[in-house]
């Protein structure tokens, strides 16, 4: 079989510990024997970025603006105990940050449904796409503790033109026994991005998307993001909508995660940013494996793409395989970080040789678990009871993968 050419360059991010060692097996089986692609390298693992201070994160950011497209492998991000390990020169901030801050990004979470494989919430037989606003509210927020004093809280908001008058507005009057307070804002600005990213993203997937807020409680601040929404879809989205008979509608979060739990999955739902920290988290947890789990970081012009496992390093199994003894990671998750990407880039690029190759290996790796009954402990343990002939190595695995990928690349590409 002849390799599949692919247009344009596709970013790697290379990362650290156990999904290091997973992204080498993945890379050298699974793609560079079927795709004739240019892959801009970047070591992002943590010895290289203290080595670079850092400038391979932003370098590897830049790129992905510049290309389009990149896949990322799960890197660590330092804690006291790292800066230790490593010797590092300092605490070097979250890679995922970093690339979010300068792609501007909104993140989506989306878990890989194999149908054999139990889940926590048995009826989410479709995925829940969890997208998450990555910019301002609690997270850029000030938090005050309010003195034990009689007072009164304000809000003041000064305009840089000194001849505007300040708005000042009344919070709360304190009656000397102390408390809380906090300020929170977004901007116009993010909020577009947000809306965007998601609208695109629905288009994309065609899937239904739904956009939660408090608004009956936050009416202006919510209100705000809500307004902004329901604009740029009627203006900009409704018609193509229509066209491949999707739905958008602004839900109240607390109806929304209601229906929710209830419902067979298959929809996008777009979140502030707390709201969407908290429930991907859950949806992760109701659909059951992080080694199941991806994540997609997209640009506000809605076609910027970056996409990874949702996971981190596995250290526990990295510390395995430093000792030399075998291990049983799963790389289902790392593997559709590749095929996202690759998706993305033969989408981008108008080359559906390269959207069939990416497809195929989503199927391929999922009916390796499914009708071969292969996979690694973590899946094993869900299904059967976990017992060393339920289970193969991490690199058994992916050379399962790779068999059916072979027979099938036959049968599809001669
Ligand atoms: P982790 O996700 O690496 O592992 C937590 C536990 O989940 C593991 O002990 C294992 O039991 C299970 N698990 C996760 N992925 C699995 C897989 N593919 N196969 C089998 N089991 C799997 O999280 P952690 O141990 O808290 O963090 C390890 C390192 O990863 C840290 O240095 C952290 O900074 C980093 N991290 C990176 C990212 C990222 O790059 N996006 C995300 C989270 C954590």
């Amino acid at each position: 079989v002849r390799r599949i050419k692919v247009k344009n360059p596709i970013v790697e991010m290379d990362g650290d510990e156990m999904t290091r060692i997973i992204w080498h097996l993945i890379r050298e089986k699974l793609i560079y024997p079927y795709l004739d692609v240019d892959l801009k390298y970047f070591d992002l693992s943590i010895e290289n970025r203290d080595k670079t201070d850092d400038q391979v994160t932003v370098d590897s950011a830049k790129a992905t603006l510049k290309y389009g497209v990149a896949v990322k492998c799960a890197t660590i991000t330092p804690d006291e105990s790292r800066v230790e390990e490593f010797h590092l020169k300092k605490m070097w901030p979250s890679p995922n940050g970093t690339i979010r801050n300068i792609l501007d990004g909104t993140v989506f979470r989306e878990p890989i449904i194999i149908p054999k494989i139990p889940r926590l919430v048995r009826h989410w037989e479709k995925p829940i796409i969890i997208g998450r606003h990555a910019f301002g509210d609690q997270y850029k927020a000030t938090d005050v503790v309010i003195p034990e004093e009689e007072g009164k809280l304000k809000l003041i908001f000064q305009p840089k033109d000194t001849n505007k008058p300040a708005i000042a507005t009344d919070v709360f009057e304190f009656d000397g026994d102390g408390g809380v307070a906090l300020a929170m804002y977004n901007t116009r600005k993010s909020i577009k991005g947000f809306a965007r990213a998601s609208f695109e993203m629905a288009l994309k997937r065609k899937m239904p998307l739904f956009f939660t807020t408090k608004n009956t409680v936050l009416k202006r601040y919510d209100g705000k993001f809500k307004d902004i929404f329901q604009e740029m879809y009627e203006s900009d989205y409704k018609v193509q909508f229509d066209e491949i008979g999707i739905l958008y509608e602004h839900r109240l979060i607390d109806d929304m995660v209601a229906q929710m739990l209830k419902s067979t999955g298959g929809f996008i739902i777009a979140m502030k940013n707390y709201d969407g920290d908290v429930q991907s988290d859950i949806v992760a947890q109701g659909f059951g494996s992080l080694g199941l789990m991806t994540s997609m970081l997209v640009a506000p012009d809605g076609k910027t793409f970056e996409s990874e496992a949702a996971h981190g390093t596995v250290t526990r199994h990295y510390r395995q395989y430093q000792h030399g003894q075998e291990t049983s990671t799963n790389s289902i998750a790392s593997i559709f970080a590749w095929t996202k990407g690759i998706i993305q880039r033969g989408k981008l690029d108008g080359t559906p040789d390269v959207v069939k190759f990416g497809k195929l290996l989503e199927e391929v790796t999922i009916d390796t678990v499914e009708i071969d009954d292969i996979m690694t402990k973590d899946l094993a343990l869900m299904l059967h009871r976990g017992e060393k002939s339920d289970y193969v190595t991490t690199e058994d695995f992916i050379n399962s993968v790779k068999r059916r990928l072979d027979i099938s690349m036959k049968q599809m590409f001669t």
